[in-house]
């Protein structure tokens, strides 16, 4: 036994090894105490491996999941050997003392789940293969047990964020994979929750790619998935035959891979994602994200659809208002919205269903969930085809809703009402489906009736009352008497056959109930046989419309959605955005739907505040003291600016929105020290990312910059950087801070105007109103700041000392900016940059290099270096 366990440990040398032994999955070796550990089991020894007792545990088969989900999230993977032979197979084949055989017939990973008990049905559960090739880097992103699958072709600098939209679980990449520093830098944080797994480099090629979506979609050419470039090819390779690993040769179910195209959707990159808290909070929290806040979904498939739309904000204008009319739609009427959501109640998540049907473990319960759904969604679209105005995203979607009938039917009269999740004792045919398996069943019961008259007709024949029939796994049927009665039944000509006595009873068979009970067993083998014939059959009926039933929790999903962003709007008075083509925000009563919620309860009442951004007028300087509300502000606007391009209502009592195609947040110094950087790098490199990627039609939150170093070198920063955004990108932007003398930038840029939290003291307490208002902060209120939170007395007596001295300087000297007055312009110093460009390039395309000599030509470079 030990050779086949060490054979198969060594196909699973990454792996816990799950070595199935009858009842049990047993683990053996540092696996045994490695699980034993993560899951607080008892290790025990068995036998001996080269002298030493060999160390064990062991899993219940029945409760299996339950071990498998708690190491999966421990971060092991796992490989399930299975019993391929019965014992009595073995036998026959090769004597009593046979060995089983076993194989590995299924890897478990954190990106392959399909399991209900494994999965959060409110997440979706993504894994993503990266390809490096000559042409560039692609991912393959799958959930395999929704069906979703996208291929995207990406530059290096963009994989965090793409790896933090899709919110990865498993990462594989080819063996060796030989990634260039930039990449090093940026991914290990984007994994760190993430299983990485590392596959063999073959596979990660174009050619393999195409071959592995050709015969996995079974057609002779890629045509009709439009034009998928080269380095997507080979991640998709890389993705295919991981599944095709992990599943043993059972491939899941994938939809037709979508090419996803950048353009379409707001990018938002990987620091932004984590301070905007969209979909969790930066300590991985989904409690306290705005996800969390908004979701009103009632079905597992919207929710996981809600955040993949957060994750998603769209740029276009038709489809983000197409959303938006459903939204409304349902907005308006609370009647409409209470049925939909009642009925949306009762749907299974047909998307899983389907996910485990298609990778061959589905069970009748899953059978039993895409019946009722299917049955639940007809009835929905009575409901909405008697409506006379519907929404044109309605009316696109509800086709989906048709053609059911069929397999409903079937389903329906095929299936009892609630099927079980084990198919091996049968039981979830319905009666009256097959006319023989009811047969087989009547069988059953009418020797299961014998048995009980038989027990009578042994009562009065014996005239022992206590007689009984019983029935136990190993011996099957049997007569039992008290022990005192044993006697009677002993004689020989009593018709009975002792088997058994024990303490206080003796049990016996006799030739009828003998005959009886063969009756039970040849019917229940064969109509347990006869109901997996009939699972067989339906699971290939409902396979060939795997599509379409793909397509209708799709739109039922999608109605979700909307359902449940009408819900939030109606339940905390948001109101519908109005989209735009150009440079423009006027949002009017704005709010941040977290903070204001985290306010519930307390005596405090959220603070609406106005934001305008226009042309002539983009880019605010938010200035006043610390706790004053200014990121909440800034996040608030990025917040409802995200919201509404994903199609959903705003916390605001009006929103105009000029479409962004790049969101920016660079809010608060989190701590990025895990990274390895300073606070003070991670920042300038976000800013940076910014300053580069920002467009006029971008929209940036930027919270004190150059906080992290000194304040000649923070202000410094802080001033090129503002005057960087108003005359470089021109985008639309909230920068907060605290420096003061960044007020004076308002007289050089025209676009600039200044804003600040309004406080105000009042008998020496500090009032902070978190409203938003015109004009240079006056002061900074920093020292009163600091009383209301605790500082002693003395120590606030002498700040207060140590600024009036500071302050007298000031007055005196002209401050930190005294020498700024004299600064040329910044857009004059990006004009004599370029000039002297424009100066090099004149000179060099004048130049007649043919007719210089080599000394001349020598001369001329070291005038161009000097001028460069
Ligand atoms: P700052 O960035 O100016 O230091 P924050 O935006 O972090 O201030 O806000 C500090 C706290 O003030 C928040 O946690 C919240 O409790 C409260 N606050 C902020 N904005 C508002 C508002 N508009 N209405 C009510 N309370 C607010």
């Amino acid at each position: 036994m030990m050779v086949q366990y060490l054979e198969l440990k060594a196909k699973a040398q990454d792996c816990l090894l799950f070595y199935r032994m009858g009842d049990f999955f047993e683990l053996f070796f540092d696996d045994a105490k490695n699980a034993a550990e993560a899951l607080d089991i008892a290790l025990t020894s068995r036998g001996a491996h080269n002298g030493d007792p060999i160390p064990m545990c062991g899993v219940p088969v029945h409760s299996a999941e339950g071990y498998l989900a708690r190491l999966i999230k421990a971060g092991f993977r796992v490989a399930i050997a299975e019993q391929t032979e019965t014992p009595e197979q073995a036998k026959e084949r090769g004597g009593s003392k046979a060995l089983v055989t076993r194989d590995i017939v299924r890897y478990v990973t954190a990106g392959t789940l399909t399991e209900e008990s494994l999965l959060d049905a409110r997440s979706n559960n993504m894994i993503v293969a990266l390809a490096f090739t000559a042409d560039g880097m692609a991912l393959a992103a799958a959930d395999i047990s929704t069906g979703y699958f996208e291929l995207l072709e990406i530059e290096s600098v963009d994989a965090a964020a793409q790896l933090a939209r899709l919110g990865v679980k498993e990462v594989i990449m080819a063996d060796g994979t030989d990634y260039d520093d930039k990449l090093a830098h940026i991914l290990p944080h984007a994994l760190q929750h993430v299983q990485v797994t590392h596959r063999p480099a073959a596979h990660f090629s174009s050619k393999a790619g195409e071959a592995a979506i050709k015969e996995y979609y079974g057609i002779t050419t890629l045509d009709s998935f439009g034009g998928i470039g080269r380095s997507a090819l080979a991640a998709a390779g890389g993705l295919l035959a991981y599944l095709a690993h992990v599943g043993q040769g059972k491939m899941p179910y994938l939809k037709a891979p979508y090419l996803f195209d950048d353009s379409a959707y707001m990018a938002i990159d990987q620091a932004t994602r984590e301070s905007l808290e969209i979909i969790s909070t930066q300590d991985g929290q989904r409690k306290g994200s705005l996800l969390a806040e908004i979701d009103q979904s009632v079905t597992g498939a919207g929710a996981r659809l809600l955040a993949q739309d957060l994750s998603l904000p769209l740029c276009q204008m038709e489809v983000i208002n197409l959303r938006l009319e459903l939204v409304n739609w349902f907005y308006d009427s609370g009647i409409l919205r209470e049925n939909i959501r009642a009925a949306l109640k009762q749907i299974p998540d047909m998307a899983r269903a389907m996910g485990r049907v298609v990778s061959g473990r589905a069970s009748p319960r899953d059978l039993g969930q895409l019946r009722d759904g299917i049955g639940k969604s007809i009835m929905l679209k009575e409901q909405f085809g008697a409506l006379d105005v519907r929404p044109k995203l309605l009316d696109q979607i509800l086709p989906a809703f048709d053609g059911h009938g069929a397999l409903y039917d079937i389903l329906s009269r095929a299936l009892i009402e609630s099927p079980p999740t084990d198919s091996s004792n049968g039981g979830y045919i319905a009666a009256g489906y097959d006319a023989a398996l009811d047969e087989l069943r009547n069988i059953s019961t009418n020797a299961r009736r014998a048995i009980a008259a038989l027990e009578q007709k042994y009562k009065e024949a014996t005239g022992v009352t206590s007689l009984k029939i019983k029935h136990n796994a190993v011996l099957g049927y049997f007569v039992e008497v008290p022990a005192k009665h044993g006697d009677v039944l002993m004689q020989a000509d009593s018709g009975f056959a002792h088997r058994q006595t024990m303490a206080g009873a003796v049990r016996f068979n006799s030739p009828e109930l003998h005959e009886e009970a063969m009756q039970i067993i040849s019917a229940g083998t064969h109509s347990i046989a006869a109901e997996a014939a009939h699972l067989e059959d339906l699971i290939a009926q409902i396979l060939t419309r795997r599509d379409a039933i793909i397509a209708l929790a799709d739109a039922l999903a999608r109605i979700d959605v909307a359902q449940s962003h009408a819900s939030k709007a109606a339940l905390s008075n948001w109101t519908q955005p109005i989209l735009r083509d150009d440079i423009y925000l006027d949002i009017i009563g704005g709010r941040h739907p977290v903070v204001e919620a985290s306010l519930k309860g307390s005596k405090e009442q959220f603070v609406a505040n106005d934001c305008g951004l226009f042309p002539e007028k983009r880019l605010w300087l938010v200035s006043g003291p610390n706790m004053g509300g200014k990121s909440t502000f800034l996040r608030q606007n990025a917040l409802i600016i995200l919201l509404a391009q994903a199609g959903a209502f705003v916390p605001a009592k009006s929103a105009e929105i000029g479409i962004v195609d790049r969101l920016f947040s660079r809010v608060g110094a989190s701590d990025n020290l895990a990274r390895g950087r300073s606070t003070f790098m991670v920042e300038m490199v976000e800013t940076a990312a910014i300053l580069t990627q920002a467009t006029s039609k971008s929209f940036v939150i930027l919270d004190e910059v150059g906080r992290g170093t000194s304040t000649y070198d923070g202000l410094a920063i802080a001033w090129a950087v503002v005057e960087a955004i108003h005359d470089m990108n021109q985008c639309r932007c909230l920068f907060a801070t605290h420096y003061h003398e960044l007020s004076r930038l308002s007289d050089r840029l025209g676009a600039m105007s200044l804003h600040h939290v309004r406080a105000k003291e009042w008998k020496g307490d500090l009032i902070l109103l978190h409203e938003l208002a015109e004009g240079p902060a006056d002061r900074s209120y920093g020292i009163a700041v600091a009383s209301l939170a605790g500082l002693p007395a003395p120590v606030v007596g002498r700040a207060k000392n140590v600024l009036d001295q500071l302050e007298e300087g000031r007055v005196a000297t002209g401050g930190i900016a005294a020498g700024l007055g004299e600064l040329p312009l910044f857009s004059a110093a990006l004009d004599a940059a370029e000039a002297k460009v424009d100066r090099l390039r004149e000179k060099l395309s004048d130049l007649d290099i043919d007719a210089l000599s080599p000394r001349e030509a020598l001369d001329l470079l070291y005038e161009l270096k000097q001028q460069a």
